[in-house]
């Protein structure tokens, strides 16, 4: 796909709008819910289109934490990111990329890394209140 000539439909800038305005990692029903308020006729298959279009341009990322269904990040830069094993939500974790991480990769393979993408899990600051009570 020619990233210069993708339009910004519409539909496309309701949902990157959407999805910028949040912090929480949404899955596309979410999104759905949320864009239907305002586009009452659009369907799921269409958002489902449209965030892998906007992925493509590189307006938001996907993250895939291996689980059955996708979370989409406004943020398309690189960042690390915190799933709570608990609740399940995700979070953004904001510390200094590790680009040692690359130099290894690099210095002590036959590979050259450009980045890295890194999920942390364990217990959110919720949850570990929870478990004190
Ligand atoms: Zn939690
Ligand atoms: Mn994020």
């Amino acid at each position: 796909m020619n990233k210069s000539k993708t339009r910004m439909t519409k539909q496309r800038k309701t949902i990157l709008r959407v999805l910028r305005n949040t912090d929480t990692h949404p899955t596309a029903d979410w999104i759905y819910e949320r864009v239907k308020k305002e586009i009452p006729n659009i369907s799921l298959g269409t958002i489902y289109r449209n965030l892998n279009v906007l992925a493509e341009m590189g307006e938001i990322m996907v993250l895939d934490f291996g689980s059955t269904y996708s979370r989409f990040d406004g943020n398309p830069e690189n960042h690390y990111h915190f799933r709570c094993e608990r609740c399940d939500r995700v979070f953004d974790i904001d510390i200094p990329l590790n680009r040692e991480l690359n130099m290894k990769v690099n210095e002590n393979t036959p590979f050259m890394a450009f980045g890295h993408r890194t999920e942390f899990y364990g217990l959110c600051p919720d949850c570990q209140k929870k478990n004190q009570t």
